[in-house]
């Protein structure tokens, strides 16, 4: 645990390193790494070292009234789904392979004041559409634990690079589960916050009322100092909630004595496969040990979810989406007799497959005909997913189950069969329709050495109880702290 954000803001503070030789150091190790791994579409080293040099300036007390923050110094890798002003900003799309944003995300905004250099922006699925990053227009991503398997999806990219060591923590988008699951496939821990605890704005849209920000990294612990910046109110988007700051770092040291855990007895059942249900059944024992009572809970309405997903999204996405028409910015076909061609064509040549499918898809269940049968049925089918679990945390203050159903699959397995694919989210998307907070950290490896990932979820605004019971379980474990098979991930790095 070399190279967590804490242990290098304490470098930073104890004057041991500084921000410029710690963003040489990574991006070293992506000018090395990033060719097999891919997990990067974008760096920009000077800028990054001239974000650095700041950083090592305010830390000096040069530029007078910005006092540096724990985190000032420490690099952080963006989901290229972020606007960031001077960067290109793809969304993983042909659509946007030319856009260099003219404006900071919200997300980027607050990673900028916080001081936090940025090393580049991550490999993602086209527009956050998958679950395996196989659907980028910039090639997969690889995972590093195993380079013929896929790091899982939409925010493959920035697990992979984390996973890796290429980066200390990274910021991830989760609409059905693109935080949590890439998070499993990789080994390392991820949160999904209580929908608009993170403003979305700059945040290019795939289903407004899924899409939430969140912190990727190796701890519980970074998890939190990271969602500390991520979160807050934010005027410039509606759904963004006015709460007072919050520090999430403040029960980390809570012990688990009385806490309840509930178990859906949905989530154990056919589908997950042998070694993941080992594994998160000796996790259950860990956190027993450790003082946590296990009580059973029912969601019984959490087998619609995919499919009720499957209308919302895609719904949502086709109006998102209606924007990129070759007009204003992105891609534009270069050959066209009319508007109207114009337009067909910037579509048809810029979105991929799975982009379109979606569009379709949504666009038929929103259509006059099928309104009621799909979107309208849908719309319901959520609210009763949402209600179980307003009755799970009456008897439990924290859920606990598998993150996927498997471990990392192998490039190509899947993509013959969309409804295969979407599977993989089985156990992540009702927690986005519920709008509830979520996170996966590892808890084992299956006996291919592929890491394992459980899921916690909590109920609104319980993001600190969370990361608290994570925080413990990694203080009684090890798994979060293995590293894959690259050139120099083991020793001592700094
Ligand atoms: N895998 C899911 C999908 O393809 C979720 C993606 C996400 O959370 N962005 O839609």
């Amino acid at each position: 645990m070399t190279d967590t954000i804490k242990h290098l803001s304490a470098l930073l503070v104890a004057g041991k390193a500084s921000s410029v030789e710690l963003c040489q150091d990574y991006l070293g190790r992506i000018a090395r790494l990033n060719p097999q791994l891919n997990a990067f579409v974008s760096v920009d080293p000077d800028r990054t070292l001239a974000e650095a040099q700041a950083a090592d300036a305010r830390r000096a007390g040069g530029n007078v009234g910005i006092p540096a923050g724990p985190l000032t110094g420490v690099p952080i890798a963006h989901k290229d789904i972020f606007c960031a002003e001077g960067w290109l900003t793809t969304c993983g799309s042909k659509m946007l392979s030319n856009f260099v944003s003219p404006y900071d995300a919200h997300v980027i905004e607050q990673f900028k004041l916080a001081g936090m250099p940025a090393l580049g922006k991550t490999n993602m699925d086209e527009f956050a559409m998958g679950s395996s990053n196989e659907t980028s227009y910039f090639g997969p991503v690889k995972n590093p634990w195993d380079t013929s398997r896929v790091p899982g999806g939409s925010s493959g990219g920035s697990a992979a690079a984390v996973a890796g060591r290429l980066c200390p923590g990274a910021t991830g988008t989760d609409t059905g589960g693109s935080i949590r699951q890439p998070a499993a496939f990789t080994g390392i821990t991820g949160l999904k916050p209580t929908y608009g605890v993170v403003s979305r704005y700059g945040m290019i849209a795939f289903a407004s009322s899924l899409d939430q920000a969140g912190p990727m990294a190796q701890t519980a612990e970074d998890c939190a100092c990271l969602l500390n910046i991520m979160a807050g109110h934010d005027p410039r988007d509606s759904t963004s909630l006015e709460r007072d700051k919050e520090d999430y770092a403040r029960d980390l040291s809570l012990p688990l004595a009385g806490l309840k855990v509930g178990l859906p007895r949905e989530f154990f059942g056919a589908g997950l496969t042998g070694d993941t249900a080992r594994a998160v059944e000796a996790a259950i024992a860990q956190l027993q040990k450790q003082g946590a009572q296990i009580v059973e809970i029912g969601l019984p309405n959490s087998k619609l979810s995919v499919a009720a997903y499957y209308v919302l999204a895609p719904a949502e996405a086709s109006s998102n989406l209606s924007r990129f028409d070759g007009v204003r910015y992105g891609y534009r076909t270069p050959e066209y007799g009319n508007l109207a061609e114009m337009y067909e064509k910037t579509r048809a040549e810029g979105f991929g497959p799975e982009v379109k499918r979606r569009i379709m898809i949504g666009a038929y269940v929103l259509s006059h005909g099928y309104y009621d049968a799909y979107y309208l049925q849908a719309q319901k089918l959520r609210r009763l997913i949402a209600q179980d679990f307003v009755e799970a945390f009456k008897v439990c203050d924290l859920i606990l189950g598998p993150t996927a159903p498997t471990t990392a699959f192998k490039l190509g397995e899947k993509t013959a069969d969309p409804v295969e694919m979407y599977l993989s989210d089985i156990y992540t998307i009702a927690v986005n329709l519920a709008g509830l907070p979520g996170m996966s950290l590892p808890c084992g490896f299956d006996a291919q050495g592929l890491p394992i990932g459980m899921q916690l979820i909590g109920n609104y605004f319980a993001e600190a109880r969370m990361l608290n019971v994570a925080h413990q379980y990694q203080l009684a474990t090890d798994w979060h702290t293995r590293a894959p098979p690259l050139p120099e991930t083991s020793g001592v790095r700094w």
